[in-house]
This record gives structure tokens, C-alpha cells and sequence, in this order.
């Protein structure tokens, strides 16, 4: 049995610049994210040892305390917070995710309404949104038909959302707006993964999909393999996979998500090779 890995494996550039920054500038025992840098549990364990400490609540933050600001950005009312209380700020935020913010934002200013395909609670939606109160959240585009849109309408997506979803709210929309933007902020991250799982899919039965179970671009890697009639098995670590996966003649493949360190993949591939009865090399896709 074969072993097949999608090109794009290890950290998107978004996570590895926030990882390495935070690194540099961490000052142990005054260094603190708010919430998770990344959403990878090895990734966070991994920063606690390097002295950066994750927090939930802005107000347990000091003057003198240094505050990174994740790769997903932070809300509007936070970053405030942060400046009254005189905490000294770190921002990580992705340039992809700033540039999507300030794309909605001057939309918003000439008069569009603001639709957003994103996941509620996801810490990407609410830190965009924050920054445009009058955005609408579609978490799925079948929710897009039941909104009365006004004459010009522009589209914007989540990072981590897929191009088959976005195109599928697009058409609801269209149907229903004068004058309709289409804004593709499907990172390029993004887009290189899913395509590249686009490649391998057919060639697999199953799929062992890499990455924090919280994190939303590895669960939409999940739903492609899903969706195509995979069976998928998402795993954090080599640890949590299972000899009984491999039941057929069928190369396995391999994928990860954007916050899941290269290593840990390469680790999950090695215990799938020593699983495997014939022991053939794995195959980049
Ligand atoms: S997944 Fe995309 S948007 Fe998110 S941090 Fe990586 S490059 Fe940036």
C-alpha cells in the first residue's frame, strides 16, 4: 500500500511568520496571546515553552505585559481594550486577513451591503466583522435566500472557506442584488491545499487529514475528502491513528491543515509506512 501526501503540507506563511515573531519577541512570564496563537494544541504547547502564555480575558492583561495578536486578528473592541490599558501590542494578524478587512471596509463605506461567508464564533469571522457592524454572517449559502439584499451587495469569504461555496452564495445573491462584488479572499494558502487535494482524491479511498480538530481550514480539508466519499480519519498527531485504517489495496492519503507543523506530518507518514504490509515509498501528489 501507498502512501500519497498532498504538495502543500507544513505552515501556511500567515502561521509561520506569527510563530516566529512570537518567538523572537517573547519576554517569559510577560508574553500572552488572547486565546490560542494558532489553532494547533502541539503548536500552543510548544509556545508555553518558549514562554508564550495563551489568556481568555483581555482585562487580566497589565501595563507592561506584552499582548500578541494571533494570526487570525483580533476584534475592534479588544484592540481598544488593549490601548487603554496601556498593554504593549504584538501584531501578528495575517497580511491576507488585513487586506480582506480593508476590502470590506471601503465597500461598506461606498454603500454596499456586506454579505460574509464565514463560520459564527470562528475568531477570523468575529474579528472582520468586528470592524464592519453591518456585515451580514452566512455560515451556508442556502441561508443567503431568506435575506431581502439591498440594490448593491459584495461578497467576501473566510480564509478557509472553499471556491465552490463562495461561487454557490454568489449565484443566491445574484439573483436577488442589482449590482453584485465578488471579493475571493479564499487565502492562497487555502486554495494551493484544497487544490492540491482536488488532485489526489481520486486516487484514494481513504484520507488522513492532519491538523488541530479546532481548526477551520483542516475540518473544510476534512469535508472535501467527506464530500468526494472518502473515508476520512482527522488526527492531531502520529498517536491517534489506527492500523485497522488500512483496509484496502487502495493508496491512503495525506493531508494537513495550515497550523500543523511539517514535522508532525512526516511523523503521521512514517507510522502509516510501518503499518503498511508492502511497505512501499510514499509519493508526493
Ligand atoms: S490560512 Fe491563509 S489567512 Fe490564515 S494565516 Fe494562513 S495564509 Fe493567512
Amino acid at each position: 500500500m501507498k502512501v500519497l501526501v498532498t504538495s502543500a503540507v507544513g505552515f501556511c506563511s500567515g502561521v509561520r511568520r506569527a510563530v516566529e515573531q512570537s518567538i523572537k519577541h517573547a519576554i517569559p512570564g510577560r508574553t500572552f496571546t488572547l486565546g490560542p496563537l494558532i489553532h494547533n494544541p502541539q503548536v500552543v504547547q510548544f509556545l508555553e515553552r518558549q514562554g508564550v502564555l495563551a489568556r481568555e480575558r483581555l482585562e487580566s492583561f497589565k501595563s507592561g505585559e506584552l499582548l500578541i495578536i494571533p494570526a487570525q486578528g483580533i476584534t475592534k473592541a479588544f484592540l481598544e481594550l488593549a490601548q487603554q490599558r496601556r498593554v504593549a501590542i504584538l501584531d501578528t494578524t495575517c497580511p491576507e486577513l488585513t487586506r480582506t478587512r480593508n476590502l470590506m471596509m471601503k465597500s461598506a463605506a461606498e454603500g454596499y451591503q456586506i454579505a460574509f461567508l464565514g463560520d459564527p464564533g470562528h475568531a477570523e469571522t468575529e474579528s472582520l466583522l468586528s470592524f464592519v457592524p453591518d456585515a451580514i454572517l452566512i455560515p451556508s449559502s442556502n441561508l443567503a435566500s431568506t435575506i431581502a439584499w439591498t440594490k448593491k451587495v459584495a461578497v467576501f469569504a473566510q480564509s478557509t472557506q472553499t471556491l465552490e461555496a463562495l461561487q454557490s452564495l454568489s449565484q443566491v445573491v445574484l439573483a436577488k442584488t442589482d449590482e453584485l462584488r465578488i471579493f475571493n479572499t479564499i487565502c492562497q494558502a487555502t486554495r494551493r491545499r484544497q487544490e492540491s487535494l482536488r488532485r489526489l482524491l481520486p486516487k484514494v479511498r481513504t484520507l488522513v487529514v492532519v491538523g488541530g480538530l479546532n481548526s477551520a481550514n483542516t475540518q473544510r480539508l476534512a469535508e472535501m475528502g467527506k464530500s468526494a466519499g472518502k473515508k476520512v480519519c482527522h488526527v492531531e498527531t502520529a498517536e491517534d491513528l489506527d492500523p485497522r485504517w488500512l483496509d484496502s489495496d487502495m493508496p491512503i492519503g495525506v493531508t494537513s491543515g495550515a497550523s500543523t507543523p511539517i514535522e508532525v506530518v512526516r511523523e503521521v507518514v512514517a507510522q502509516l509506512e510501518q503499518f503498511s504490509v508492502f511497505g512501499e515509498k510514499t509519493q508526493k501528489n
